[in-house]
């Protein structure tokens, strides 16, 4: 496992990429829109690692309860797997929960799946898998 990407939530895209184009000194290398999970991504590669700003697309996005509750700011921190199904068995007998246990398409041609921030200190931890 690696630390993949981390998410941050941000109120606009269009804003925050001025910011964090000036900050790295790149460009991003892609915009994308998953409609089913409401939110629009922009990814940025730094070294090994991957920096995604995530904005809401609609009032009942995930990210739009977590601006309301917390503010723009780190969202989830994303590990790699090589085989997220027995990841999950793996960690579901250790006890942690899932927000879903099914991992779905998610950004970036990956397999996702998030465990819930409460059996993790309050952090939102995404597992992703390459397709
Ligand atoms: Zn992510």
């Amino acid at each position: 496992m690696k630390i993949e990407h981390i998410g941050i939530a941000v109120k606009s895209l269009n804003l925050s990429d001025d910011l964090f184009k000036k900050l790295f000194g790149k460009e991003n290398y892609k915009h994308e829109s998953i409609e089913r999970e409401g939110v629009t991504t922009s990814f940025y590669k730094i070294g090994e690692s991957k920096i995604e700003l995530l904005e809401a697309t609609n009032p009942e996005s995930p990210i739009s309860k977590f601006l309301e509750k917390k503010g723009e700011g780190i969202h989830h921190i994303a590990f790699g797997v090589s085989d997220i199904k027995s990841e999950i068995e793996r960690l579901k007998n250790a006890g942690f929960a899932f927000i879903s246990e099914e991992p779905k398409d998610g950004a970036d041609n990956k397999l996702v799946v998030f465990l819930h921030p409460k059996s993790t200190n309050g952090v939102l931890i995404e597992l992703c898998q390459e397709k």
